[in-house]
């Protein structure tokens, strides 16, 4: 069988223009698949909610990657055992609390498991705005990330969400936007973004739980974001705190869009 050139690319184009019509009007967007976003969206979708997920870069996974000073290895603790074994991440007992993994068999299963239970993941669509309407936010305004990139003036789009989870990690790129441009104020002591604080692991993954929650109307922050907007300590290289932050995000907004 010959194959044709133009049937690739109609295969290509037809199936990504209906999977991005899709992703205009979802329960909810997540901008960045980092650790925090994928576990986010894997339970949101494995309660029957439509989620997206649109990332900047050309791979998932954020910091995840590296471990620590680029030693592919993540740190985890006891508590967050069961999260990483629902992925199907392999374990290994480091002492006491302390469990390892391998940053590389953690980003692709968590990736994996993800985008296999439901949730839509772009990668290279950037969202570089906020959709506002009633003092609520509402959506997000995309564009690639290539445009951003070679600084085209090139005009973006819109998608509409009930809700959106702010997990672009210490830049919190969506907060940011809110703060800037939607005059919202945000439900933090200053009603502004605090600014995170210097590394203290233990500080950082207790806070993190507290601190991933709604930060103004329709908006919640997950993972390293939530610390950063609420001003607490990072964390560094452990990352149990990013997925417990995760998974209570996904858990409140099954709980409210089930009443909703
Ligand atoms: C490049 C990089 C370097 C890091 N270096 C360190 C370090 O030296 N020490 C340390 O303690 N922690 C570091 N971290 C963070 C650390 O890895 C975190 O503890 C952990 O990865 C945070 O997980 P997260 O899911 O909250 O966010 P991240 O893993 O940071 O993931 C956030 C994702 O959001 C994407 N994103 C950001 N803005 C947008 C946008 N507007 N639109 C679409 N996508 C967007 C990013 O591309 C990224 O993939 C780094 C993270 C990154 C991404």
């Amino acid at each position: 069988m010959s194959l044709d050139d133009i049937k690739i690319s109609q295969a290509i184009i037809e199936s990504y223009n209906k999977k991005l019509r899709s992703a205009l009007d979802v329960d909810v967007a997540i901008v960045g698949a980092g650790p925090a976003g994928m576990v986010c969206a894997y339970y949101l979708v494995r309660a029957g909610l439509k989620v997206v997920i649109f990332e900047r870069k050309l791979s998932v996974g954020g910091g995840m990657w590296g471990g620590g000073i680029m030693f592919n290895e993540i740190v985890v603790q006891e508590k967050v055992k069961k999260i990483l074994e629902e992925f199907g991440v392999t374990l290994r007992h480091y002492e006491s609390d302390y469990y390892l993994a391998d940053s590389i068999e953690s980003v692709s299963s968590i990736c994996a498991k993800t985008v296999q239970a439901g949730a839509k993941i772009f990668n290279l669509l950037s969202a570089e705005d906020v959709m506002v309407r009633r003092g609520r936010i509402c959506g997000l305004v995309i564009n690639w990330s290539a445009v951003e990139i070679a600084n085209l003036h090139v005009d973006p789009v819109t998608m509409k969400a009930k809700f959106v989870v702010d997990a672009t990690g210490h830049a919190a790129e969506v907060v940011r936007i809110a703060e800037r441009k939607s005059g919202l104020k945000l439900k933090t002591k200053s009603g502004r973004i605090m600014g995170e604080r210097s590394m203290w692991a233990e500080a950082g993954e207790e806070t993190i739980v507290r601190n991933s929650k709604e930060v103004c109307s329709g908006l919640y922050v997950c993972g390293m974001c939530a610390n950063a907007v609420f001003g607490a300590p990072r964390m560094g290289p452990i990352f149990g705190g990013m997925l417990l932050s995760g998974k209570k995000v996904a858990q409140e907004l099954i709980k409210r869009l089930r009443k909703g």
